[in-house]
């Protein structure tokens, strides 16, 4: 497992060519940062130029299609983000599970398909605040990760990453307690293990939900935690960085 953090912005649904000045300066700052490694997952729209722009840091999207090519309007395949210079693609994350409906089998069959067409992954799991407090977290998330991880058969070790982000604790200002984090992160760690065997035990998991320069150091503060997938304070360079050098 790598020793680095891993630091993933993902911009959502923002950002024009104006934003490119941002991936830029990102771009610059990392290459001092070799401590930790920085990607970013801008809309499809900027993919292609934010990898001309940023030639250090990881370039992925933020969804794929599960199969290739075909009548899907208004989709992108996984060999098309590859083609236009992603190396990720992050998938399953809440909002495209509340906002389009996609399950678990979805959320696999996008995976399988992004590591076939040769990208690496983040898949994103989270329990609700009912769930939480209901005192169901850990089992939901374990239900989500059986249901959502890709097939396995090679080695996937470097290619998958799991974000643990609690759905209550996206875009919120809350964050559960580092406590917290590193239990479900251990909780995680044992499902990996069980679906992988060896290979689980060293791919990272990511803690994602209201990261900021301020609350990063103790979030990530155990190795446990590979890093961070980041909302909001990745929009603007001088945000991210704060978290960057924080990590
Ligand atoms: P946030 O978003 O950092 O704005 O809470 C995190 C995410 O949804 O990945």
């Amino acid at each position: 497992m790598s020793e680095r953090k891993y630091i993933v912005g993902n911009w959502k649904m923002h950002g024009t060519r104006a934003m490119l000045a941002e991936a830029r300066a990102i771009d610059r700052s990392a290459e001092r940062l070799i401590k930790v490694e920085v990607a970013i997952a801008p809309p499809f729209t900027l993919v292609h130029a934010c990898r001309k722009e940023a030639t250090l840091i990881g370039i992925g999207g933020q969804d794929c299609h599960h199969v290739e090519d075909g009548a899907h309007t208004g989709d992108v395949s996984a060999a098309m983000l590859k083609d236009a210079g992603a190396g990720f693609v992050i998938l399953g994350h809440s909002e495209r599970r509340a906002n389009h409906g996609e399950t678990n089998a979805d959320v696999k069959a996008k995976a399988d398909a992004a590591i076939a067409a040769g990208l690496n992954i983040i898949v994103c799991v989270g329990e609700t605040e009912a769930e939480r407090d209901a005192g169901k977290a850990e089992a939901v998330i374990a239900k989500m990760l059986a249901g959502s991880l890709p097939s396995g058969g090679e080695a996937l070790t470097e290619k998958v990453t799991v974000a643990y982000e609690p759905v209550w604790a996206i875009g919120s200002g809350r964050t559960p307690t580092p406590e917290e984090i590193v239990a479900m992160h251990t909780s995680i760690r044992k499902q990996l293990v069980k679906a992988y065997g060896e290979e689980g035990a060293s791919i990272r998991i990511l803690y994602g939900g209201s990261v900021n320069a301020e609350n990063t150091r103790e979030l990530l503060a155990d190795d446990i935690v590979g890093g961070a997938l980041v909302g909001g304070a990745s929009l603007s360079a001088e945000s991210f960085l704060g978290i960057i050098i924080a990590a």
